[in-house]
């Protein structure tokens, strides 16, 4: 069953970075037009081929806006203590204290979490000190480890220099970093990028184990959609900026209804089975320039007119299953006959 209280909303959001090469203006429109509801305790993925707007999505949800990327228009709103607080419109201090607290952000490569040239220690101590007030070093210290070894990671490692630490271990470590002070909620980009499958696997593992500990939501992106069947509960699939299906997990993969999540799920390995794997086929559009109508229709096979000059929106097409796609509640409800 799908808990109904939300946590974090997305209205209308669009998140573009603005670039200047030699006066000449060019706009990347990563997030074009998301609405996004997330609830509490869930685990919430997003997918989508790289360059697709997943990482976008996730600074702008994480309000970590910075030039060339600008939110043109549309608001995030965090349920804080019942009530919706838009995020944009919070002063850069009360951002800062909603930090960790309440939303942590785990990003892609954990190299970039910690000082190079600092040990784990400091990091972990610097979190501490700017959200804690009263305590002294060796309490925070304690505070660190005992977090650690709860979450079944060395409290020993808090003395290692980051590059001391193996990829997965390092990723776990930000994971601790990122839930030190019992977030609400937890964005993880890509965090299995770079590791190897026994790494990956203890990964999952210790980000499925805290959200089951602490209850809270996690917003997981990745392009890896085996990732997205073994641990989320919702997820929503990205093309070119945009959200084109929305659902519980099981009834994407049971029932995928936009063509592009079909391809998706087609290209997936299957045990046992050694026919040639199908792939989406062309390439994605330039979010520089994308297509007009619907941004799939130049790699769609069953594209027909309405397809190359409107835009389907997302609509409700079942119990909690979203799509974008004239041929499933849109415009137009006569199905091709060819699509499955
Ligand atoms: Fe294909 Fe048209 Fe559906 Fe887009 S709206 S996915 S082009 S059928």
């Amino acid at each position: 069953m799908i808990p109904q209280e939300h946590i974090l909303r997305a209205e209308n959001l669009e998140a573009f970075y603005v670039l200047d090469f030699s006066g000449t203006r060019k706009v990347v429109k990563a997030v074009n037009r998301v609405h996004l509801e997330i609830y509490e305790n869930e685990v919430f993925g997003i997918a989508g081929e790289s360059g697709c707007g997943k990482t976008t999505l996730l600074r702008a949800l994480f309000a970590q806006v910075e030039p060339p990327l600008r939110i043109v228009s549309g608001k995030v709103f965090y349920r804080v203590n019942k009530e919706d607080v838009d995020i944009f419109g919070l002063s850069p201090e009360k951002k800062r204290k909603l930090r960790f607290e309440y939303i942590a952000y785990i990003p892609q490569g954990s190299m970039s979490v910690f000082n190079p040239v600092k040990t784990v220690r400091v990091t972990f101590l610097d979190v501490l000190e700017s959200h804690v007030q009263g305590k002294a070093r060796q309490e925070l210290l304690k505070t660190a480890q005992e977090h650690l070894e709860k979450l079944g990671l060395p409290g020993k490692v808090l003395g290692a220099y980051p590059h001391q630490l193996s990829g997965g271990m390092r990723q776990r470590i930000a994971i601790a970093l990122a839930t030190l002070l019992n977030p609400r909620i937890i964005l993880a980009d890509e965090p299995t990028t770079a590791l190897d499958v026994v790494a990956q696997r203890a990964v999952l593992d210790l980000l499925g184990e805290v959200q089951e500990k602490l209850k809270n939501t996690l917003i997981l992106v990745t392009h890896d959609m085996g990732i997205h069947a073994a641990i989320t509960h919702r997820m929503a699939i990205m093309y070119a900026g945009k959200i084109v299906e929305e659902g519980k997990t099981e009834d994407i993969f049971s029932s995928p209804l936009h063509p592009y999540t079909q391809y998706l799920i087609r290209s997936l390995p299957r045990i046992g089975d050694k026919t040639p794997r199908e792939s989406v086929p062309g390439a994605p559009p330039s979010l520089i320039d994308p297509p007009q109508g619907c941004m799939f229709h130049p790699r769609c096979p069953y594209a027909f007119d309405l397809c190359k000059v409107e835009t389907p929106q997302l609509v409700l097409c079942g119990e909690h299953h979203k799509v974008a796609c004239f041929l499933i509640g849109g415009v137009n409800n006569e199905r091709n006959p060819n699509f499955r």
